[in-house]
């Protein structure tokens, strides 16, 4: 079956911060055609509009800590029930801890949907971050020694502001990494054994990462259709079709 066929999709993108979660999105976004909710930028928006939810974001963001699920979780599935969403979506940073996963898993109605986890070391982790510059507009992630903008300070896909998050310091890099090895890496065995669950070097080249995620996503989809699971379910409460 084409990817574009596909009915319903949901796609995890799991991985630490710099993995590439952000770049890969965009393209996967571009070649399936569903939405690409990022809790980040959702927050970073929230933040931005001085609501009372980003009032409260803030402070954990600017400290490299998790966000409260309470918070996270109306602000995700609210983004989940909206239309653009009901062909399916791909999350990029969520879940991140066990419990945002068993809530997830739980609005899917125990179907798996597909998690990729994009593995990197921390010494190229920290290099990537805190030389990472990110376009206000289109959120495309440039890097100043590795993809520098053509213009500086300009956006090379649409010409935007860049700016650094103020979160991609070194010293609160550190303490996103250690959140990252203590509440999100083990779901890799969470999804590993829920049986929908594919490991990729993030230091390979975008282009190589990319056609890796496709190969995976197109195989399973191939195999959910030609069986009788899915690979997600409508969430609950959701407006969301499959
Ligand atoms: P990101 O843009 O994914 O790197 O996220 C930036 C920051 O937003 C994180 O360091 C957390 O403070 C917060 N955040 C993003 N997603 C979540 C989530 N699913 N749960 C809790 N906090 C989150």
């Amino acid at each position: 079956m084409a990817l574009q066929t596909i009915q319903m999709q949901v796609i995890i993108l799991l991985g630490p911060p710099g993995a590439g979660k952000g770049s890969q999105a965009l393209r996967i976004r571009e070649k399936l055609g569903i939405a690409h909710i990022s809790t980040g930028e959702l927050l970073r928006n929230h933040i931005g509009a001085e609501s009372a939810l980003g009032r409260r974001a803030k402070e954990y963001i600017e400290m490299g800590q998790l966000v409260p699920d309470s918070l996270i979780f109306d602000m995700l599935f609210t983004r989940i029930a909206e239309p653009d969403c009901q062909q399916g979506y791909l999350l990029d940073g969520f879940p991140r801890n066990l419990a945002q996963a068993q809530e997830l898993q739980e609005r899917l109605k125990g179907h798996p949907a597909v998690a990729i986890n994009l593995r990197l070391d921390d010494s190229t982790i920290v290099e990537r971050i805190t030389k990472r510059l990110i376009c206000k507009g289109c959120q495309t992630p440039h890097h100043l020694i590795y993809s520098p903008p053509k213009t500086a300070g300009k956006c090379d896909k649409c010409g935007q502001a860049l700016y650094q998050r103020s979160d991609d310091t070194r010293e609160v890099v550190e303490a996103r990494l250690k959140v990252y090895r203590e509440e999100t890496a083990p779901l890799s065995v969470y999804y590993r054994e829920l049986g929908a669950f594919h490991e990729i070097d993030g230091a390979r080249s975008q282009r190589e990462v990319f056609q890796d995620i496709m190969d995976y996503v197109e195989d399973k989809q191939n195999r959910f259709s030609s069986g009788s699971a899915k690979i997600a379910k409508v969430p609950q409460g959701s407006s969301v079709s499959s």
